[in-house]
């Protein structure tokens, strides 16, 4: 057996290229200096794979921002407003990413969405009635040849056909049909590019296999690949699917010519079946997604082994695969020296998920697998109890009540006594919650990590920040006051070092979109809160101001979304502890004269199972309810707050409602706002706050944008339930756009409130 890897991360071990991106965003090193560190990265990057006995490795699997937006410019499937900008191909791609105000014009970025369910981000490609498809780009040639430069041969990665058009969003007139033809022969050209340079098996990867299928769908996939494959040449073409079954599809996929198919046995949860079932194709070679791409916990050989005899009844040829890209976990575990070995011996970050792949191939190629050493060395790893355990957290879930996930008295009662008690003006201003991680925040962090300022330096710091962050808003004129999360380095990761339970790393960052990573914790056990964690904060912002600050928690469903989840209990159970912890902390805040709490909920719509079928069973039946649990044993004065990151979530708006928040903010402004009537038609009850611009890019809105979308939103919902404020946080942003921005919200909102 071979091995193989879809991806693997881009951004460095030590995040040099995000550095590095950032610094050729403010102009600090030229274009040259950027693809020089990149040319590095990458050949370090396929020379650690080759040193781990990979044998297929990838290439094109880096980007300087994202694959699907690589894959738009591939295709030639750019907007006319960013070519009329008349950047160079680099900084026209960066204006894409993340829209452009200078010189040259004024345009938005492209719309950003989560990728499937993780909390990796994709630019959504924008296909007009003007866009010529075709073949236009060079990356994943040059990627191919950099390879081949220092004696590497890699398989291209490439996004699919299918994928990539049931992604795009279609703006004019044109739809997927209209297309077809130029995609295929933009894929055509591809194939006959990489067979001229001597590739020997190209990837494409088709993620959107495994969501629910029509049978449009199924024909829109087999009239892309006969016509694909019609002429294929020398190159061996790998269907890879990924993040689970391609239930919908399988016979079909079989019946297409692809050399390859890529199944995931670890999110699949009927890939095995759909083989014991249907069989398995002789002349293809399978590639088994069998070692975990997205969670940090070793393999477990021995049901790994059991799985790949089982199938070798069905299949001829297997290659060992990841189960995804590893771009969804950090490096390495080298980089963690604060790590115990009694921890680090159950993890496996990307790099020792290569290694793996090299023991399971080398298990298997022995007569008797196991009594192999390393097969001994696991078992023996996963006979032994972790040591992870909370008897009284245990019990205190066993112990809950239907009642406990309830809040008294009701939303409509509630929401009366709150008109009164806070007596804001309509359409209230605020923010939702960070403000901008300016150097100085982030250095106070550094020093006293490393030691150099005292707890009690750090935190006077953060206390003057925190001063200094309520006066601005004051001058600004918001309604709604938050105190700025100086303390946090990220929302989760946060929480993550302050309970009990948790394990947290130095280096482990994960991409989450363009230059942005994030270090999410992993779930070692049993979580518990052991003090209070913010309380201190809020309330001395609280004591700075006669406005209301709110309290700014994160909920369970986004805690364990984004930590690494433990896979010996369930993820229901981890919520409910979760959820037990926060409770304690949203009854201390409001014990401590907090009087609005905002509890965020920025991930939630991000684990939604991506079929249908699961989203109740499997999701929604647990993390709705953990939500109520955190909030319930508030006080009927005391207003909730919820935010998530994106407004995707029509589908399950009832759930949405139910989470029986007083508020809900979220982004909307680059979905045009599509989501505000589906709120009216749903009769939603929950305040809402749909965000007015994008804090993803750093363009300052203007006034009158701000009002058109204000009277935009006023059209479906009450006045006396929209809110103001931007679509997310503002730690990822700069004073120097910040504050222009927040005035100009601020002076909307108020002109468009005179009117009413
Ligand atoms: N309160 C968080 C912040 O403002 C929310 C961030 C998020 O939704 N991603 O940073
Ligand atoms: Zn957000």
């Amino acid at each position: 057996m071979k091995t193989s890897v879809i991806g693997y991360p881009r951004v460095g071990g030590l995040r040099e290229l995000k550095f590095a991106t950032e610094k050729y965003f403010k102009n600090a090193i030229s274009q040259e200096e950027l693809q020089d560190l990149s040319l590095n990265l990458k050949r370090t990057h396929w020379q650690i794979q080759k040193e781990n006995g990979i044998d297929y490795i990838s290439s094109n699997d880096f980007s300087f921002y994202d694959n699907m937006l690589d894959t738009a410019v591939l295709l030639n499937a750019v907007p006319n407003r960013y070519k009329e900008l008349g950047l160079d191909s680099l900084d026209k791609y960066f204006a894409m990413a993340r829209g452009y105000q200078g010189e040259k014009g004024d345009v938005k970025a492209l719309a950003m969405k989560k990728w499937f369910n993780t909390n990796y981000h994709y630019m959504v490609p924008e296909i007009d009635d003007d866009a010529e498809i075709s073949l236009s780009g060079q990356k994943p040639f040059d990627e191919f040849r950099q390879a081949q430069e220092i004696g590497i041969k890699t398989k291209p990665a490439i996004i699919g056909a299918f994928t990539f058009l049931k992604l795009a969003r279609f703006t004019g007139e044109k739809t997927i049909a209209d297309v077809v033809a130029d995609v295929v022969r933009a894929y055509q050209d591809i194939l006959s590019r990489f067979a001229d340079m001597g590739a020997e098996w190209i990837q494409f990867d088709e993620p959107a296999l495994v969501m629910d299928l029509s049978s449009d769908d199924v024909q829109l996939l087999s009239d892309l690949y006969n016509g694909i494959l019609a002429d294929k040449g020398s190159t061996k073409v790998l269907l890879q699917t990924y993040f689970g079954d391609i239930r919908d599809c399988y016979n079909d996929v079989m019946n297409l010519p692809f050399d390859g198919v890529g199944l995931d046995f670890v999110e699949g949860k009927k890939t095995l079946n759909l083989i014991k079932v249907s069989g398995f194709p002789t002349e293809k070679t399978l590639f088994a997604g069998v070692v975990n791409g997205k969670n940090i916990w070793r393999n477990n050989y021995s049901k790994t082994i059991d799985l790949l005899i089982e199938l070798s009844e069905f299949c001829q040829d297997i290659v060992l695969n990841t189960s995804c890209s590893l771009l969804h976990v950090p490096y390495s575990l080298k980089n963690e020296n604060n790590l115990s070995d009694k921890h680090k011996m159950h993890l496996a970050f990307a790099q020792e998920k290569l290694t793996e792949l090299t023991e399971l191939k080398s298990i298997l190629s022995q007569s008797d697998p196991k009594s192999s050493p390393e097969y001994k060395e696991n078992a023996d790893l996963f006979s032994k109890a972790r040591d992870c355990e909370n008897k009284d957290v245990q019990d205190a879930v066993l112990a809950l009540k239907q009642d406990d996930f309830v809040r008294h008295p009701s939303f409509e009662e509630r929401e009366k006594i709150q008109k009164a008690e806070f007596n804001l003006p309509l359409l209230p201003t605020t923010t939702i919650g960070s403000f901008p991680q300016t150097a100085d925040v982030k250095a106070n962090r550094s020093d006293y990590k490393k030691g150099n300022i005292t707890f009690d330096q750090y935190t006077a710091f953060n206390k003057k920040k925190i001063a200094e962050c309520i006066a601005l808003q004051e001058e600004i004129g918001l309604d709604v006051l938050v105190h700025g999360e100086f303390e946090r380095n990220d929302m989760v990761e946060y929480f993550g070092e302050n309970l009990d339970g948790y394990l947290f790393t130095e280096k482990a960052w994960v991409q989450s979109y363009g230059t942005r990573c994030v270090k999410p914790p992993i779930v070692w056990g049993d979580v518990s809160r052991t003090k209070p964690m913010t309380v201190e904060h809020s309330a001395y912002a609280q004591s700075t101001t006669s406005k209301f600050v709110k309290g700014m928690l994160t909920g369970p469903v986004t805690i364990l979304n984004w930590s690494f989840p433990r896979e010996d209990i369930s993820l229901k159970e981890s919520a409910l502890q979760i959820a037990l912890a926060i409770r304690c902390e949203v009854l201390d805040l409001e014990a401590n004269g907090i009087k609005i709490i905002q509890i965020d909920e920025a991930a939630l719509r991000e684990k939604l199972p991506l079929r249908k079928s699961d989203w109740h069973s499997e999701y929604l039946d647990w993390a709705i309810p953990a939500f109520r649990l955190v909030h319930s044993g508030v006080n009927a004065k005391t207003q909730i707050h919820t935010h998530m990151c994106y407004s995707e979530f029509a589908d399950i708006i009832k759930d949405i409602d139910n989470m029986d928040a007083d508020v809900i903010t979220f982004e909307a402004a680059r979905s045009d706002l599509s989501i505000v009537k589906t709120l009216r038609e749903s009769g939603f009850k929950t305040q809402v706050g749909p965000g007015v611009y994008d804090i993803h890019s750093p363009r300052i809105p203007s006034v009158t944008e701000i009002k058109d979308a204000l009277i935009k939103m006023l059209e479906n919902i009450p006045k006396e339930k929209l809110w103001v404020n931007p679509d997310c946080g503002l730690k990822t942003r700069g004073n120097e756009e910040t504050i222009p921005s927040l005035k100009n919200l601020v002076a909307a909102a108020k002109d468009v409130r005179e009117s009413l």
